[in-house]
């Protein structure tokens, strides 16, 4: 089943207004590629086009002669579209370790909105214990190495741009940095004075330039947020007419709850909200995907603006203290560390995680973390550690958080197709990788990362359009594209027209496809030849340039 693109009306793009000057520039375009097909990113049908680049702007679209340009690129049988702009990323740290972030720019990512899932790494208030954060944000701090010398989301972008960027970049303010530095890190609900700190810091990253405000519901200390004091956030968000994005509190047995609370935090406060990687685990939650996009759809007919995210894996990625319960997570993770290693509080946690898991033990693959001492586990399941080391599962996964001080990543797996595909094919769903940028001759190449870090746009564009003919190429570029610059407010980006800035990807329809797997991540994409950043190469005939074009967004406060 296919579903077309979206219609001509008010979601088209509008032209720069700058477009009528660049008629002088086609005199000379500093690069034209001929003889390829335009999937402009509106959903509009490809069709054959070449595409002028004047400095760092689409020139002209169409049919255009050769001899005006100084560099020509034949691109026949190629598709030319914009550059994917990741709706859903983590590259945080990753950005400030390999500024090429390469897994992101061999699959054709031009822009990533970073700081999802409440995991950003800015603000921290003035007097926040910054390593008592990092030590919460272990999936995206992929590089000991990178020292954090910023407080401010203003310091964060600062940081990020005096560094460079092979891509653009667009952050999300954290809830759990900046609940941690008003509230701290026990499980209760925040007073008044605290909601007010909360909403202040929420105020000064917007008005710093973060893109909205992300949460995650499952991680402490985020967890404990009750509903007044996400709506009293919602209001700021609202203020500013920015996006919240919602990791949600679960994405198992409450799926339908959890989806309610966020589009109740919209209602209430009349901010606009993202569900993150809409998802189930457990095959006794299959099929309740459906039933979310049901109930996501009739908020948005009654002026709930909502949108959700999505990325085509059947397995999840997060800390593997995700699988204890929630209250061993309070205070932090020294207090984990006490309540495993006291041997009443651990057996009451066995018991507990035992009779509450959704995953076969088969199904959760030890992904990364720091296991000083130990045989490393990465790369191997549960099952099969339980059976190396001669121990119940329950008791290995307990020993690798002990072990890996609460830093291990898992892989789980159990989701269904049927669930992908319903979310893929809904029309307020987007593509974002919920990925890293990640560099195999770096310190962010270690262990046995999930491979949509590498494989997002290519698994997309190669499984699901061309084999699988899940979404016409159209519609995947428009959700890659777009879709995600309308929803994060990323102007002159995510459409092939003259005018908006050349961030390009060029590829092969026909071959595109992802390498990494489970067992074996480090491997790019293929099929892409080209990737241009505000009219430069970031990679050219498939191999990186070294180019650091990227530019850092701050939302438009005009
Ligand atoms: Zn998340």
């Amino acid at each position: 089943m296919t579903i077309a693109g979206p219609g001509p009306g008010d979601s088209m793009p509008r032209l720069d207004p700058r477009s009528p000057d660049l008629l002088t520039d086609l005199r000379s375009p500093d690069l034209l590629m001929v003889g390829g097909t335009v999937v402009d990113g509106t959903g509009r049908p490809g069709r054959r086009a070449d595409v002028a680049i004047s400095g760092d702007r689409i020139a002209a679209v169409g049919s255009i002669a050769r001899s005006a340009a100084k560099r020509v690129l034949d691109v026949s049988n190629m598709a030319i579209a914009p550059g994917f702009i990741d709706a859903h990323g983590h590259s945080d740290i990753a950005v400030l370790s390999s500024p090429h972030l390469p897994s992101k720019v061999h699959q054709g990512i031009t822009t990533e909105v970073m700081g999802n899932c409440g995991l950003a790494v800015a603000p921290l208030g003035a007097h926040t214990d910054a390593d008592a954060v990092r030590s919460l944000l272990s999936i995206v701090d992929v590089d000991p190495g990178v020292a954090w010398r910023w407080r401010s989301m203003a310091e964060y972008l600062s940081t990020v741009e005096s560094q460079g960027a092979a891509i653009n970049v667009a952050v999300l303010a954290g809830h759990l940095a900046i609940r941690a530095s008003c509230v701290g890190f026990d499980d209760r609900a925040a007073t008044p004075t605290e909601i007010g700190d909360m909403q202040s810091m929420v105020d000064r990253a917007l008005a710093d330039g973060a893109v909205g405000l992300s949460s995650g519901l499952m991680y402490p200390p985020n967890a404990y947020a009750r509903a007044a004091e996400l709506t009293a956030l919602g209001h700021v968000v609202a203020r500013h007419g920015a996006l919240f994005a919602f990791h949600m509190r679960n994405y198992g047995d409450r799926l339908l709850e959890s989806v309610a609370e966020v589009l109740a935090v919209a209602e209430q406060s009349g901010c606009r909200v993202q569900i993150s990687h809409l998802a189930v685990a457990g095959q006794r939650n299959w099929g309740k995907v459906a039933r979310a996009l049901d109930e996501i759809g009739a908020a948005s007919r009654r002026g709930i603006d909502v949108g959700l995210d999505i990325y085509p894996y059947l397995a999840g990625s997060t800390n593997l203290t995700q699988l204890l319960p929630r209250w061993t997570l309070e205070g932090g993770t020294g207090k984990l560390l006490e309540r495993l290693a006291e041997p009443t509080t651990r057996s009451r946690i066995s018991a507990d995680i035992e009779h509450n898991r959704l995953h076969d033990w088969h199904d959760i693959l030890l992904a990364g973390g720091v296991f000083p001492g130990r045989a490393d586990p990465v790369g191997r399941s549960v099952a099969d550690l339980a059976a190396l080391y001669d121990l119940p599962p329950v008791e290995v996964l307990l020993d690798l958080a002990t072990a890996s001080r609460g830093t291990a990543v898992i892989v789980a797996f159990g989701r269904s197709e049927d669930d992908l595909r319903a979310a893929l094919m809904h029309p307020l769903s987007m593509i974002g990788s919920d990925g890293l940028g990640l560099d195999p001759a770096g310190p962010s190449g270690a262990g046995q990362p999930h491979p949509r870090s590498y494989g997002c746009y290519p698994r997309l564009l190669g499984s699901y359009v061309r084999d699988e003919h899940v979404l016409t190429l159209e519609a995947a570029v428009h959700k890659s594209t777009f879709q995600v610059a309308q929803r994060f407010a990323i102007p002159d980006r995510g459409v092939v027209a003259p005018g908006y800035v050349a961030d390009l990807v060029v590829f092969d329809p026909a071959v595109i496809a992802d390498h990494s797997t489970y067992t074996d991540p480090h491997q790019m994409a293929t099929g892409i030849s080209a990737v241009i950043v505000s009219g430069q190469a970031v990679l050219w005939d498939g191999q990186p340039t070294g180019r650091l074009p990227g530019v850092v967004f701050r939302r438009d406060h005009g």
